[in-house]
């Protein structure tokens, strides 16, 4: 009998190392779990609550549908729109390494998120929208992560992952203020003919919700497919 569990736990050992993935946040050896995520780790993650703000996703701090933000921004041209998680220092370092760190398997953590937050509302899409970048910075950056992204949740989701957005040009965005960025947004995004269905349920994703400027130039154009309606999912809503 200590014969056999000894030659058990000798097969096991290196079964388990194959099991082990270093955890994306803190880098700790963690056997396998939902996300890839230590517990340490999945639990300094901060989810935004599901009685969020309709508009743009994020908290609602007020007592209508949307939060005081986009009360004071007006309509936004999309239908809905949700986010995973609060825009908080655990996340947006998961993010930046997922963004310019050359971690693209995070992809894979970040749609399964994705995927389980839109399980829980009542979003349907025919397709999946990734925001472009344009191609200097694709190709500093060797991949854009919202294509990887979209990508990863289409496999998730069994919805396709379409490039119906192109980026010809554009500027560095993270330093304007929001009429700046919407400025220097308009324009910013090209319809490709052909790629979006007349009466498809879109849903466009991108990694950060800040003021909506991007989502919204590329909304904007997306409208000129006439789509049924257009759905906004990010991963995190910056507070
Ligand atoms: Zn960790
Ligand atoms: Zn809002």
């Amino acid at each position: 009998m200590n014969m056999l569990r000894k030659l058990l736990t000798a097969l096991a050992a290196p079964v388990k190392l194959l099991l082990e993935f270093p955890c994306p946040g803190c880098g700790a050896n963690t056997a396998e779990n939902d996300n890839r995520l230590c517990p340490d780790c999945r639990g300094l993650l901060h989810f935004v609550p599901d009685d969020a703000c309709g508009m743009c996703g994020g908290v609602n701090d007020g007592v209508l549908n949307c939060c005081s933000e986009c009360l004071a921004t007006g309509k936004r041209p999309w239908d809905a729109a949700f986010s995973v998680f609060l825009y908080d220092s655990a996340v947006r370092g998961l993010i930046l390494k997922f963004k310019y760190g050359g971690r693209p398997e995070l992809a894979g953590l970040f749609a399964g998120f994705a995927a389980a937050k839109l399980a829980r509302t009542a979003a349907d899409f025919d397709c999946i929208v990734p925001i472009p970048v344009n191609f200097l910075r694709r190709l500093r950056r060797g991949y854009n992560q919202c294509e990887l992204l979209g990508a990863e949740l289409s496999a998730l989701t069994g919805r396709p992952c379409v490039t119906a957005l192109t980026r010809p040009r554009g500027g560095h965005q993270s330093r304007r203020n929001r009429a700046e960025r919407l400025a220097a947004m308009k324009n910013a995004f090209r319809l490709r003919a052909g790629t979006i269905a007349p009466g498809a349920a879109v849903l466009l994703i991108d990694d950060v919700f800040t003021t909506g400027a991007t989502l919204t130039a590329a909304a904007t154009e997306l409208r000129r497919a006439n789509p049924a309606s257009i759905t906004v999912l990010t991963l995190a809503r910056r507070i």
